[in-house]
């Protein structure tokens, strides 16, 4: 799938506009990438990327995110030079870089393990990089203070890694990669250690971290509500192969096929086949033979094919089956009962028995007593704008 062709990344405050010049060159470009492992003691090998086009734009904050083993790690190693592709093509800043050792790349990586010198204190395992590149070592130190400045841990300079918390040696790492200020920074999960509540408040710190210096980051994460809250845009990715690319409100409500829309959050799917098209929309014949309509938004669904329309809990709203008016015209509706009730405080997930499976209908709890507004047996009709519902291959 050509993912290329990223779009104009939103503006920022304090960024300057490219004002009309011809598409900015992009940070980081990957061209058909595929990577195949060899297999142990020439078994089969693995393909881990099969086939990756993506554009990265400068001061871009893109995640790449997918389940264990979908390619993430791998992705992020070629374009730091740690491995070679087996095909394909990395261009940085419109620059090819095969060939090019990972030091002579403009590129840093920050790892989850962190991996400091054990031995060296926090100033001396940030000014490292730059002493070896002969860096004379009083502005060394300095622009190291800047860099620990920045990760606002200026107290930390003498303290020797063992003395600090994750988090703090995540900064340290963080500062690290920082000083010789990077085209692009690598980051593969790299609040992946830390405990929830540090991890959450690592994230907003790391995205305004981001704004703040302005540099590329290739975020690596498995966790769809880090990548959906830290990025600007999102690649989803599963077994070495890119499914979408797009800011993470897109990814979310339009997703292009049912893995998107199963790996991001939460999705009722409902099987059947395309009925019609018309425009954008489809309609979908489910197995009950009822006929529901929404969006089509994978590529290439003709008429007659198997298809799945997928509503995400939320969207969905619920009316009781009690004779009196229904829900208003216009809206998709399905009957069925209520089977279970799962109160959690700030929303209600009830699980509705339909002729075409089990639908979860997740409603905020707006007032005192709506949680108990439905109980298990009640008899339900679901419904929702058709235009929350994706038809998906
Ligand atoms: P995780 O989230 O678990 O780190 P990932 O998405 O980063 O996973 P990769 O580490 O890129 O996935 O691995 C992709 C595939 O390539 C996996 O099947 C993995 O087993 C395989 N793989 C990675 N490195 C090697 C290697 N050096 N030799 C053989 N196979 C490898």
């Amino acid at each position: 799938m050509n993912v290329a062709g990223a779009p104009p990344r939103p503006e920022r405050p304090g960024q300057g506009s490219t004002d009309g010049a011809a598409r900015a060159t992009p940070a980081v470009e990957l061209r058909g990438l595929v990577k195949e492992f060899p297999g142990p003691s020439g078994g089969e090998g693995v393909r881990a990327l099969d086939g990756i086009d993506v554009d990265v734009s400068e001061g871009e904050f893109f995640a790449l995110l997918g389940p264990s083993g979908c390619g993430k790690t791998t992705t992020l190693r070629i374009i730091a030079g740690f491995e070679a592709p087996t095909a394909g093509e990395i261009l940085i800043r419109g620059r090819p870089v095969q060939g090019v050792p990972p030091f002579h790349r403009p590129v840093n990586t920050v790892f989850q393990d962190y991996a400091l010198f054990p031995h060296m204190n926090v100033l001396q395992n940030v000014s490292f990089g730059l002493r070896m590149a002969h860096v004379p070592r009083a502005e060394a130190e300095a622009r190291a203070a800047e860099a620990l400045e920045m990760v606002r841990l200026p107290g930390a300079a003498r303290r020797k890694p063992a003395q600090l918390s994750g988090g703090q040696r995540q900064r340290v790492a963080l500062a690290r990669a920082l000083v010789n200020r990077p085209s692009v920074l690598l980051l593969d999960e790299p609040l992946g250690a830390l405990d929830l509540k540090l991890r959450k408040a690592m994230q907003l710190e790391l995205a305004q971290l981001q704004q703040q210096v302005g540099i590329t980051f290739v975020y690596v994460t498995h966790d769809q509500e880090e990548a959906l809250t830290m990025s600007d845009r999102v690649a989803v990715m599963s077994e070495g192969r890119i499914h979408q690319v797009g800011p993470p409100a897109e990814v979310y409500e339009r997703p292009r096929d049912g893995f998107v829309a199963d790996f991001i959050g939460e999705t009722n799917f409902l099987d059947g086949t395309l009925d019609a098209r018309e425009g954008g929309r489809g309609r979908v014949r489910l197995s009950s033979g009822r006929k529901l309509v929404g969006e089509v938004r994978s590529d290439g669904l003709e008429t007659g094919a198997a298809v799945r329309l997928a509503i995400r809990p939320e969207k969905l709203a619920l009316h009781p089956r009690d004779g009196h008016a229904g829900p208003g015209d216009g809206l998709a509706r399905l009957d069925g009962a209520v089977e279970r009730v799962h109160y959690l405080g700030t929303d209600t997930r009830y699980h509705v028995r339909t002729d075409d499976g089990v639908v979860i209908v997740r409603a905020q709890n707006r007032h005192e007593g709506f949680a108990d507004a439905f109980r298990a047996g009640d008899p339900v009709r679901v419904h929702w704008d058709p235009r929350h519902a994706s038809v998906l291959r």
